[in-house]
């Protein structure tokens, strides 16, 4: 390439995460390799005029020299950055994209590929009988690795070496910790119920519609609005998705991940209290076991009268929710109660919400 813009570097410094493959870059003049070069790879669009456009662009004429196939890519450096639909997370490439980027003048090192597909096209006859076995044998492998892509494209996120931003905006110290929490919960996704077939009433897993959202964008989404306090449209810009998809994604996640992260128990022993407890605690007020208070989430108006009078809370004169949170000497969270009415009293909700009992 002549002459880097501003947004390729950016796009190069993005894509860093991308781990080494055996992919290369078949338009000519570019060396791009999965091993040695930070970009990505894009395969040929099935049929069409689509297949064509991209055939004629990168000016390399099908044949024995040249058979586009599952393994057959073109790497990111041929597209501009509006070809891609970019997420804070993710960068996809848009389904009416053409490469147009081409640098027709560069020196280039010797294509060993060339080689190797000049080699594979002298085989004896025998083995073609097996090609159709091959074939099918590929279309398997093609699905796996549009799954292993789709991983990919998760390591290639915006602000995967800025911590200060993942802090920002969803609230984990370093995307590192954000990853090893997906990593925790995403086995447990393929059970996640979609919220618009719940609502619908009509549950039927056979039906698998197309993600709109790669998985781990969804997360973040989710988790954005937990920190930031985002509004729905404003995620739908930011995510390139419609908002009642944001709305349904949130929905479903905040059940998901009641389900999942309710199974832990986060209620630690005496000893586990005792050693990490700080020292003015320890001289002070040493058997504490749990701090607790009762905390206020405001609520819209309930448009019942009887619900109506039952969340207003005159301490905060508003309508409310109320929870009781308990946190140990060094300040971690270790009890949440369900919620309740803003007219309970702090006294009540302590005897209900079960935390005596622990
Ligand atoms: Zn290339």
């Amino acid at each position: 390439m002549a002459a880097m813009s501003e947004d390729e570097k950016d796009f190069l410094e993005l894509s860093k995460m991308g781990k080494g493959s055996d992919q290369h870059c078949c338009v000519p003049n570019c060396n791009s390799n999965g091993r040695r070069h930070q970009v990505s790879f894009h395969r040929f669009p099935q049929v069409g005029a689509r297949r064509n456009s991209w055939i004629q662009a990168i000016r390399r004429d099908p044949g024995p020299l040249f058979n586009i196939n599952a393994y057959t890519f073109v790497c990111s450096l041929h597209f501009i950055r509006e070809d891609f639909k970019w997420t804070p997370v993710t960068k996809t490439l848009k389904a009416d994209a053409v490469p147009t980027v081409f640098s027709r003048t560069r020196d280039f090192t010797p294509r060993r590929e060339l080689f190797k597909h000049i080699t594979t096209n002298k085989k004896p006859k025998l083995q073609s009988e097996n090609e159709t076995l091959l074939d099918s044998i590929s279309e398997e492998v093609n699905q796996e690795e549009d799954i292993q892509e789709s991983e990919e494209q998760l390591r290639n996120p915006r602000f995967s070496n800025d911590d200060a931003m993942i802090m920002f905006y969803i609230g984990f110290s370093t995307y590192a910790l954000f990853l090893a929490f997906f990593d925790y919960v995403q086995p447990a996704t393929n059970s996640m119920t979609s919220y618009y077939y719940k609502a619908t009433g009509t549950i039927n897993l056979s039906v698998s519609r197309q993600r709109t959202m790669v998985l781990i964008d969804e997360l973040f989404m989710f988790l954005c609005r937990l920190k930031c306090g985002l509004f729905e449209q404003d995620l739908a810009c930011r995510f390139n998705v419609h908002v009642s998809t944001v709305s349904r994604k949130l929905i479903t996640w905040s059940n998901f991940l009641y389900f999942v992260l309710d199974s832990i128990n986060i209620w630690p022993t005496r000893k586990q209290i005792q050693n990490k407890m700080p020292q003015v605690f320890k001289t002070l007020y040493p058997t504490t076991r749990v701090i607790i208070d009762c905390t206020e989430i405001p609520t819209e108006r309930p448009s019942s009268l009887a619900l109506n009078s039952k969340c207003y809370s005159t301490y905060q004169s508003t309508h409310t929710f109320k929870s009781l949170v308990g946190i140990v000497p060094h300040g971690a969270l270790i009890f949440i109660s369900s919620l309740y009415t803003g007219s309970m009293s702090d006294v009540e909700i302590t005897k209900l919400c079960g935390l005596v009992e622990l």
